[in-house]
C-alpha cells in the first residue's frame, strides 16, 4: 500500500470519515477537516430515511446501512454473505442457517424485528486479552428472568468451569495465554420473560444474549436465533441449556460432545474452544483441530496433534 502523503505533507484531499450510529450505519461523513458532506439516517429495516447533502457537495457515501456498500446500481446492500434489499426488508437469497429458524422466512432480516435484534454479523461475545497476565478471557453476559436464573446459571458454570484448562499461542507470540470464561447473569430483576427481553434489546454492549423457555419445533430441544437468543424446551434435558450458551458462543455442530445436535454428551473439548476463538478471529486452523481433537476432553489430555495448527490451542 501506498501512503496517502507526499513528502512536502501536504494532505490527499479525499479522505472521507464516516461516523456510524449504534447499528455501526453511517450517520456522518465528513471531510478531513471534520466539515459535514453528508448525513444519513434509516428506518429499522434500514431504507434510506434520509439523505442531506453539503451544498454544493456530490460526495455520495457508498458504505451506508450497518456500514456497508449499497451497490447504487441494483439498490441492494452487500452484507458479508448476501444481498439485502432494504427498501422491502429481504435478503435476496435464504440464510444458510435458515433450518435452526424453520418458523422463519429463510430470507428474513434481523428476525423480522429489527427494533430490538439487529443483523447476526457480529460477535455476542467480547474476548478480551491481557498481554500483561497472558490471558484471554470470553466475557458475555445473558439476560433471562428471575425464574430461570438457577437453571441459566448452572449452563454458564459448564463454561466457565472451563477457565485455566486451555491455552493458546496467538500468532506473532511465543508465549501461551491462558483462555479463561466469563459468562454472567445480567443484573436487574425480570419478572417476565418480557421484562428481560426488553432489557436484552437496550443492552448495545455487544456482548449480550437472552434466555428462555419456550415453544420449540417439533424433535427440537432448543435453538438458537441469531447467535444471541435461546429458547429451550421444558422437557429438554439439562445440556441442552449448556449447548445452545456454547452456540452463542459461536460454536456450530460437532459429531460427538456437548456440541453434538441432539447428543447425550455434555463434554466440552478442545475443538469447542478452537472453535469459539475461530469466531473471534483468532487465527486458529479450525479443522485439523476439530478433526484430530474432537473428542479429546476426558477431563485432561492433551491435543493428539498440533502440527500445522498456527496458533495452537491445547488442553
Ligand atoms: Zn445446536
Amino acid at each position: 500500500m501506498k501512503k496517502l502523503t507526499t513528502p512536502t505533507t501536504v494532505y490527499e484531499d479525499k479522505q472521507y470519515f464516516y461516523l456510524s450510529d449504534h447499528l455501526g450505519s453511517s450517520s456522518w461523513i465528513t471531510d478531513k477537516d471534520g466539515n459535514a458532506l453528508q448525513h444519513l439516517s434509516y428506518l429499522p429495516f434500514g431504507e434510506v430515511f434520509a439523505n442531506q447533502k453539503a451544498s454544493g457537495s456530490s460526495f455520495d457515501a457508498e458504505f451506508k446501512f450497518l456500514g456497508k456498500e449499497l451497490d447504487s446500481e441494483t439498490g441492494y446492500t452487500k452484507t458479508d454473505n448476501r444481498y439485502y434489499w432494504a427498501n422491502a426488508g429481504i435478503f435476496l437469497s435464504v440464510d444458510p442457517l435458515c433450518d435452526k429458524y424453520p418458523m422463519l422466512t429463510p430470507y428474513n432480516y434481523a428476525g423480522n424485528n429489527p427494533l430490538i435484534f439487529k443483523d447476526p454479523s457480529g460477535l455476542d461475545f467480547d474476548p478480551t486479552i491481557d498481554h500483561k497476565n497472558k490471558t484471554i478471557t470470553i466475557n458475555a453476559t445473558y439476560y433471562t428472568s428471575n425464574k430461570n436464573k438457577a437453571h441459566l446459571q448452572k449452563a454458564l458454570n459448564a463454561w466457565n468451569e472451563q477457565s485455566g484448562k486451555y491455552y493458546f499461542t496467538p500468532e506473532g507470540s511465543n508465549k501461551e495465554y491462558v483462555i479463561n470464561f466469563n459468562l454472567k447473569i445480567a443484573e436487574g430483576n425480570f419478572d417476565t420473560d418480557d421484562d428481560a427481553l426488553n432489557a436484552f434489546g437496550s443492552d448495545k454492549s455487544g456482548s449480550a444474549n437472552y434466555f428462555q423457555f419456550g415453544e420449540v419445533a417439533t424433535n427440537e430441544r432448543g435453538h438458537t436465533f441469531d447467535g444471541n437468543q435461546i429458547t429451550v424446551s421444558k422437557e429438554a434435558p439439562n445440556r441442552t441449556s449448556s449447548h445452545e450458551v456454547g452456540h452463542t458462543l459461536g460454536i456450530g455442530h460437532f459429531q460427538f460432545g456437548l456440541m453434538e445436535t441432539g447428543g447425550n454428551d455434555d463434554k466440552i473439548s478442545i475443538g469447542n474452544v478452537a472453535n469459539i476463538l475461530k469466531t473471534a478471529k483468532f487465527d486458529v486452523k479450525i479443522p485439523e483441530v476439530i478433526r484430530n481433537n474432537q473428542i479429546d476432553n476426558n477431563g485432561g489430555g492433551r491435543a493428539k496433534t498440533t502440527h500445522n495448527i498456527k496458533g495452537r490451542v491445547h488442553y
